[in-house]
């Protein structure tokens, strides 16, 4: 190999060597001491995290995981939830719904569009039965942040539960449960957490815990009480996958370190530096407006096809990034930018993006792309993300 291989797909993400290193260590068993102090340990730092004081569970699956625990555990069958359907992971709602018994009813958003707060206060008025709204924070499919502080202002002063699927938004953008008012937030190791896939963590507000409470148990290994009483004794119920809870400890270790605003202003930068460097290269950014800090979506002119790009991208430039998916999955290309990479990395990237674009037949016209993205970068580390 003549380069490194720059993992900027949106998850898995590239781990820093301190958690590997970590992850490396022999077992320790999942009931001990040494163990529980581990997960105490986990918990406080996951609290920052997620601005909570309630307890996060950890879950052995990957995101998904989290997100069926979520609809079985805090909604009966036969029960109305709005979902916000805007691409593949609103979708995935529905789907999860549908096999619980639970009644989606659609919200559905153009692909490359965040919802309105509006159309989901309308959706909750015409029907007061619905008593839950689903929705990603990014929706990671295209490259969109849906509006959530606002659809929390919403949901708040209703008896309706916020169920927010965070996998490619927690530790990458601002999503406190506390301060915003989300029933629900959950994410997944492999995005922004900086750890390899198999670790799903989720946590309940107090409405909802109160909810979860009178809901029949329908999933014998997805049953949140039952782990929050596990977790309150530095347990979990099932075996958990011991090497990812340490490599969590530690990943939480280096955000305590560097503290969340100036991670979140990092990830703000970074997404910043590919939107300048795509737009100065004349590619097409697919959101213009409410885009995602983890994953920047381009759209391709006709007659270039994703596949072949990517494939020069990964094998001349060492450089693996995504396709888009389902209608888009020729035209569109994904950058994914979070996990443990810098500037440097997202440079390299751009490299390779313009010159798989133009070894496939494409024509570029600017120059001076890396310089541009790199302005773009320092003046957004400087500033930081507008005031919300
Ligand atoms: C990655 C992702 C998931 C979870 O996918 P898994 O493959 O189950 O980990 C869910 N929602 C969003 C928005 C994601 O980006």
């Amino acid at each position: 190999m003549l380069t490194k291989t720059h993992l900027l797909t949106p998850g898995p993400t590239p781990l820093p060597e301190r958690v590997r290193l970590v992850m490396a260590r022999d077992m320790v068993h999942h009931r001990t001491p040494a163990f529980a102090s581990l997960m105490r340990e986990v918990q406080a730092g996951l609290q920052v995290l997620f601005d909570t004081d309630q307890v996060i569970l950890p879950l052995a699956s990957s995101g998904t995981g989290a997100m069926a625990a979520a609809v079985c555990s805090l909604f009966q069958p036969g029960e109305k939830v709005l979902v916000v359907e805007g691409g593949k992971f609103g979708e995935r709602w529905t789907k999860i719904c549908r096999v619980h018994g639970v009644v989606p009813v659609i919200l559905s958003v153009p692909w490359g569009q965040a919802v309105s707060p509006a159309a989901v206060a309308e959706a909750l008025d015409r029907d007061a039965d619905i008593s839950g709204v689903l929705i990603q924070h990014a929706e990671t499919s295209t490259g969109v942040q849906h509006p959530l502080e606002a659809v929390a202002t919403v949901t708040r002063t209703r008896p309706v539960l916020l169920v927010a699927d965070g996998v490619s938004a927690v530790s990458i953008t601002p999503c406190p449960m506390n301060r915003w008012g989300i029933d629900c937030l959950l994410t997944g190791s492999q995005k922004g957490l900086m750890l390899p896939p198999g670790l799903a963590l989720i946590s309940l507000s107090p409405r909802a815990w109160s909810k979860a409470e009178t809901i029949p148990v329908r999933n014998f290994y997805f049953d949140l009480l039952k782990e929050r009483s596990f977790c309150l004794r530095g347990e979990s119920a099932f075996t958990l996958p011991v090497g990812l809870v340490a490599g969590l400890a530690e990943s939480l270790r280096m955000f305590g370190e560097i503290g969340l605003p100036a991670i979140h202003r990092k990830q703000w930068a970074l997404t910043m530096l590919v939107r300048a460097g795509v737009s100065a290269l004349g590619l097409d950014l697919f959101v213009r407006e409410h885009f995602a800090w983890g994953v920047t979506s381009i759209l391709l002119p006709g007659g270039i096809d994703s596949g072949p790009l990517l494939a020069r991208a990964a094998e001349r430039y060492g450089v693996v990034m995504a396709a888009g998916q389902d209608a888009y999955k020729e035209r569109m290309i994904r950058i994914g930018h979070m996990g443990w990479l810098d500037y440097s990395d997202l440079l390299a990237g751009l490299h390779a993006l313009a010159g798989s674009f133009i070894f496939c037949g494409g024509y570029l016209g600017a120059g001076n792309y890396l310089e541009q993205a790199l302005d773009a970068y320092w003046t957004a580390l400087d500033e930081g993300p507008p005031a919300a």
